[in-house]
């Protein structure tokens, strides 16, 4: 057993209203810079959609991710001994048109314009060239609220059923917020030639060194979910960095700190990297089972004994065991990871969402009174389409997790309502009533402090073989203590 922590962050799919708050303050903070115009490390996408950059699921063309080869896993972008040969030329890195010209408007021209005949408008100019654009293309949420729209849910590599998008009564659209995954197997990490990419050993947060990085790219090839950019004006790769400098004194991150929709939770886990390996060769439609398996029990002494030899601090332990990532993922098994069989093991975890509700069978509200809980294969969510973005395409992982929260919807509904449900309900979908209240609190009256647990950091207290150790898996990730090495924000501002 090599338990190590991770700090880890939950979506709930239901309550994000898509305000798109998180990715602002994300970019106020950390992408405002010159380079970085196009950088949205926090982003919120519309599904059925393209998402950002368009297309990034699709890895026939963007080769990112890892394949199973024989009994081992090795990078989709980049096969042994291709390296040097793609060291000037990577034939899959997203082009502009993948992403959009960033652009801004003309302000001074409302106010500045020489008198005429025509009112004055704000053009739209290039943040590159600063040149003027005849039509905006494109942006990095084009498709805004537009999963209804047969021009865009098409284009969804998810979708298993297209006619689908041709019945715009039937549709469903939903909003997915991203970051970077901070995987335990990061491709990103592997594929960089110069090492300038490492997982830190103290919370498992991926970052870019700055100092090192030479601009190859190869790890915005590698990274699957496309979360590494390449800033322009720097020519070095930056990334999200799940705003450590606020998790290291307590804080939360920016985007969970400005939520509107309340529905990010923040936490530790804790995993044993002795199971990764095994976890890594698992079937497509196993991953997500295998990636619970890696996450430990807090409360489990053997389980801290390994965690200590480690280094992990007591206040770790405690925020462990405090975790509400724990009791999502672990305990009551309802959050997934996003595509698994990307086989980076992303520690981001999704709640999905059951709304809309309104099944074929009618109006769900009435079939809650009546007792007639909707199928999960009836709501208007395709069970395929969930299972191809959180589950590896396993329709029976998210079945599971759509009749729980069925379940705890239908039994606090009739405790709001005085009408107390039939508690098979909850047993059948493998709850009981303690677990309902817990996971009713979570997702609704639970204050800061119990959605967002992180222990302030000790670096100087760590062990110093825990700064060495490296964190995830075996050689293909590396740790560095350097503290004055960490920052992102290397470039100048303009
Ligand atoms: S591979 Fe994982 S850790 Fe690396 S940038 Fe992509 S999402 Fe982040
Ligand atoms: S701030 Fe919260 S609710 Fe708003 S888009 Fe972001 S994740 Fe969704």
């Amino acid at each position: 057993m090599d338990v190590r922590a991770q700090i880890v962050m939950a979506f709930h799919l239901d309550k994000c209203i898509g305000c798109h708050t998180c990715s602002l303050a994300c970019k106020n903070i950390w992408s405002d810079r010159r380079g970085t115009e196009y950088m949205w490390w926090n982003n919120v996408e519309t599904r059925p959609g393209v998402g950002y950059p368009k297309r990034w699921e699709d890895q026939e063309r963007f080769r990112g991710g890892w394949k199973i080869d024989g009994k081992k896993v090795t990078l989709k972008s980049m096969p042994k001994g291709r390296t040097l040969a793609n060291l000037f030329f990577q034939p899959n890195l997203p082009r502009i048109e993948d992403y959009y010209e960033p652009f801004d408007f003309d302000y001074g021209n409302l106010a500045g314009a020489p008198e005429g005949n025509d009112q004055p408008v704000a053009g739209a100019l290039s943040q590159v060239s600063g040149e003027p654009i005849e039509q905006i293309k494109g942006s990095a949420n084009w498709d805004d609220d537009l999963g209804g729209s047969t021009l865009y849910a098409e284009w969804d590599p998810n979708l298993p059923n297209r006619e689908l998008v041709q019945k715009f009564d039937t549709i469903f659209m939903q909003y997915l917020p991203r970051i970077c995954n901070h995987c335990l197997h990061p491709s990103c990490v592997a594929s960089c030639p110069s090492r300038a990419l490492y997982k830190r050993g103290e919370d498992g947060v991926v970052l870019v060194d700055q100092n090192t990085c030479r601009g190859w790219r190869f790890c915005v090839s590698a990274c699957p979910y496309k979360k590494v950019y390449f800033n322009w004006k720097s020519g070095k790769a930056e990334k999200c960095i799940f705003c450590y400098p606020r998790v290291e004194t307590g804080q939360v991150n920016a985007c969970a700190q400005s939520c509107v929709g309340r529905i990010r939770f923040v936490g530790v886990v804790l995993y044993d990297a002795d199971l990764v390996e095994a976890a890594l060769l698992k079937k497509d439609a196993e991953l997500v089972e295998a990636m619970r398996g890696l996450i430990m029990d807090p409360h489990d002494p053997q389980v801290q004994q390994s965690a200590a030899r480690n280094g992990v601090s007591m206040q770790w332990l405690d925020a462990a065991k405090n975790s509400p990532i724990y009791a999502l993922v672990k305990k009551f098994r309802v959050a997934l990871p996003l595509h698994p069989e990307f086989r980076t093991l992303p520690m981001t975890w999704y709640i999905p969402s059951l709304a809309p509700v309104l099944s074929v069978l009618g109006d769900t509200h009435r079939l809650l009174d009546q007792g007639i809980i909707p199928k999960v294969e009836n709501l208007r969510v395709p069970v395929q389409y969930l299972a191809r973005l959180l589950a590896g395409g396993n329709g029976a992982v998210v079945e599971e997790v759509m009749q729980k929260l069925l379940a705890l919807r239908t039994f606090m509904r009739g405790e709001n309502l005085g009408k107390p449900a039939d508690p098979e309900v909850l047993s059948r979908a493998g709850l009981d009533r303690e677990a309902a209240l817990q996971l009713y609190r979570l997702f609704t009256t639970a204050g800061f402090n119990e959605r967002n647990v992180i222990p302030p950091q000790q670096r100087e207290d760590q062990a110093p073989e825990l700064r060495r150790k490296e964190a995830g898996f075996g050689i293909l990730t590396r740790v560095k203590s350097e503290r004055t090495d960490l920052t992102q924000r290397g470039g100048k501002d303009d």
